[in-house]
């Protein structure tokens, strides 16, 4: 029988998925597909922006000199906005002009049309304008030459906007990883497919996975070897292994004689880093290397899929994008009573929490079962509890990783 040759720590495994993460190289993204994403370099002003001074309103270019209320102005043009005017602004002339047109030669201000007497080949102004009045000045947003986004940043839809003024269709960024998800196992079933049959179940296990990786930003592809034969899983991992960053398998690599995901892993040429972690839920995962692939054995049980994710291939992925920063929030939380923990792992354990005097009150969802997938739809966030330890105290403080950070904000 196989068994564990040796548990390491949950902190051990976390730096060693981490040692073993590269960030991956840089491409240039569409501007529209780099949201998420973070910058490989900095990213610098073409030009001045805006390029041209330009009119912030509705109204009148004129000569600031001739404004005062009471005056009467010819209109000699019309500046709209992507038009230029062919004529200047002599004394006593106006150029009639809209939002973003650009100031005609001559003039210095820009007086609203609310201002006025109206739109008309003339009109009187009824309030004194003052030099440079409604103009928005060439260069005032950002200057040539200026970095307006930092090396690291993560492109969200202001750098985009920002990115885009400069003329930029394509963003150098740390591209996204791509995950292959295989679930094992001969008693699953594709959920839609059909109904079950006696002693099947349908495959959660993918879905959760690629949805999880899809969160992150990733990539995520599935491939479909829902079976407990060897050839099969064999087959099955080999052309991830071609295609993928990452291949994230769930089921069969625990110490069952079923359980063949390690041993075609290794078969494969994939160089074991761990398997077997001390902590609940989760215990059997593997990691190992191969080439640019890292390899992720999940446990089949789907809590402690998801939570192996959550505290294990999360963290690689968003390594990879050069995304550490948008790591999962980690607050310190207090139980009300003594909580046990006779696993001697550490206990990832389903809480809830609420915002309490004290500060963070953390409540175990029940049941802590790693099959009752109900659970984790209740949990705001994982405790950390042990890992040798008998347990902690009521009103003791606990790190916890927060799943659901909109909670912090409730
Ligand atoms: P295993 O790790 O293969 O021994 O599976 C442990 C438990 O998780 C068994 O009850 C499996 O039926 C269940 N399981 C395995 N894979 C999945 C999956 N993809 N979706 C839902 N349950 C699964
Ligand atoms: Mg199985």
């Amino acid at each position: 029988m196989q068994l564990y040759e040796k548990l390491i720590e949950y902190t051990e495994a976390e730096r060693l998925v981490l040692e073993n993460t590269r960030l991956l190289p840089a491409e240039d993204a569409p501007l529209a597909l780099a949201r998420g994403l973070a910058l490989s370099e900095d990213v610098s002003a073409k030009f001045d922006s805006p390029p041209f001074d330009n009119s912030a309103v509705d109204g009148y270019a004129v000569r600031s000199a001739d404004a005062e209320a009471g005056n009467s102005f010819r209109v000699v043009d019309e500046a709209p906005a992507g038009r230029p005017a062919a004529k200047s602004v002599g004394e006593g002339e106006a150029i009639k002009i809209f939002t973003g047109g650009v100031i005609p030669g001559g003039a210095d201000a820009v007086v609203m049309v609310e201002n006025t007497t109206g739109w008309g080949e003339e009109f009187e102004l009824e309030k004194a304008a003052s030099p440079g009045q409604n103009v928005r000045r060439s260069g005032e947003d950002v200057r040539e030459g200026d970095v307006i986004l930092k090396r690291g940043t993560e492109v969200g839809p202001p750098e985009i906007a920002l990115a885009a003024t400069q003329g930029y269709g394509r963003l150098p960024v740390h591209r996204r990883p791509k995950v292959v998800v295989l679930s094992t196992g001969s008693e699953l079933v594709e959920p839609g497919a059909r109904d079950l049959a006696p002693g099947e179940i349908y495959d959660s296990n993918s879905f959760a996975i690629i949805a999880q990786a899809h969160e992150v930003g990733a990539e995520a592809r599935r491939i479909s070897a829902a079976s407990d034969d060897a050839d099969l899983i064999r087959n099955a991992v080999q052309e991830a292994l071609e295609t993928a960053d990452v291949v994230v398998t769930s089921g069969g690599v625990s110490v069952g004689e079923r359980d063949l995901v390690k041993g075609t892993m290794l078969e494969l040429g994939v160089e074991q880093v761990f398997w077997g972690v001390k902590f609940k839920p989760g215990k059997p995962l593997f990691f190992g290397v191969k080439g640019d692939v890292r390899f992720f054995g999940l446990p089949g049980n789907p809590v402690s899929a998801m939570v192996c994710f959550e505290l294990f291939v999360r963290p690689a992925l968003m390594k990879m994008m050069g995304r550490e920063d948008r790591r999962r929030p980690r607050i310190e939380v207090y139980f009300e009573e003594d909580v046990k923990n006779h696993f001697g792992r550490m206990h990832a354990m389903r809480v809830s929490l609420e915002r309490t005097q004290e500060g963070w009150l953390a409540r175990s969802v029940g049941a802590q079962g790693s099959g009752l997938v109900s659970s984790l739809t209740k949990a705001d966030a994982l405790a950390l509890i042990g890992p040798e330890s008998e347990g902690v105290r009521a009103g003791e403080p606990v790190e916890a990783i927060v799943l659901r950070d909109e909670k912090l904000f409730s």
